[in-house]
């Protein structure tokens, strides 16, 4: 039997809805939730990432800023910039688009940003705090696949978990939101050996590699959720990580690409951003 559908679209309508009714809320007591997204150089693709991350505070009443830089931005004008977001009340979410360009030192970017208003999760207090279990700003990517695979209603407590990818934006954090939920984790990575025996024995498998039909079905358990993170460009078509339309066949639930988890990262970047603002106001 074919693998039921996770689909992104709708699973992120559900978050942005009740994001939407939160700003209103906020509104209420005068505060708007605002994002900041600063974006350095002339990328295409994250020029559309930045614009979907607008689009997404647009329809559910959020301030969207963009800060855009030229590709020959120095450290200290990135840093400044930052410094000046930290300080702005208006803004309670700030995101520096990745890639910067190769000049650019990304983390000690990324260490600028205020931890409370750090909406992406990337800073190490966050790091830190998922780590460790407590309360702090998860990493929108793994945060929405979670989203995805406990909207299954199966249960996760003691299942076998896999994650292909072990980044510090995806793979990692995956892997340490699935041993939270009391999952056997396992993650593998470029020098993995035999994957396949690995990722057959996982009733949740994630792949966050970035290779083009990279997960075939004879690497899949049969009945396994399959999240796929991947985003590739294949003659000009976006696609994932897995093969879809056979692995389709043999899980028991699929994440589509596109449709799916990519949807769900923007939508949890609205619902960090309103967390942020949530913050502020119970100060
Ligand atoms: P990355 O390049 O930092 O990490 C890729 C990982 O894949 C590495 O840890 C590497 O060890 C592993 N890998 C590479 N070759 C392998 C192999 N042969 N066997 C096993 N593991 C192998 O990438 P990333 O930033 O983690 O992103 C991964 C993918 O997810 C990319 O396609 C990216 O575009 C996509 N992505 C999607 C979203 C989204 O919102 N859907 C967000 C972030 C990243």
């Amino acid at each position: 039997m074919a693998a039921k559908i996770l689909d992104g679209k709708v699973l992120s309508a559900e978050i942005r809805e009740e994001v939407r009714k939160r700003v209103e809320k906020m509104k209420a007591c005068g505060v708007t939730p605002g994002l900041a997204v600063i974006l350095v150089g002339d990328d295409p693709a994250s020029e559309i990432y930045v614009r979907n991350k607008g689009k997404g505070c647009e329809e559910t009443g959020m301030l969207s800023r963009t800060i855009r830089m030229e590709s020959s931005t120095t450290q200290e004008q990135l840093e400044a910039a930052i410094q000046q977001l930290n300080e702005d009340p208006a803004i309670h979410g700030i995101l520096v688009q990745l890639p910067l360009p190769g000049h650019l030192d990304e983390n000690a970017a990324l260490a600028k940003i205020l931890p409370e208003k750090d909406v992406d999760g990337f800073h190490l207090v966050n790091a830190g705090h998922l780590m460790t279990g407590t309360e702090g700003v998860l990493p929108c990517t793994p945060k929405g696949a979670l989203y995805m695979i406990k909207s299954t209603g199966e249960t996760l407590s003691g299942r076998e978990a896999v994650v292909i990818g072990r980044s510090n934006i995806v793979g990692k954090p995956m892997a340490m939101l699935l041993l939270q939920e009391n999952c056997t984790v396992t993650v593998c990575h470029s020098r993995t050996k035999d994957l396949a025996e690995h990722t057959r024995r996982a009733d949740i498998l994630v792949a966050a590699v970035g290779k083009a039909g990279f997960v075939t079905a004879d690497m899949v358990k049969p009945g396994a959720i399959v999240i796929d993170v991947g985003i590739n460009r294949v003659d000009g078509k976006v696609c994932g990580d897995v093969d879809f339309e056979k692995v389709r066949e043999k899980a028991g639930w699929i994440t589509p690409v596109p449709g799916g988890v990519g949807k769900m990262t923007i939508a949890m970047l609205l619902s960090n951003t309103a967390d942020a603002a949530e913050r502020t106001l119970e100060r």
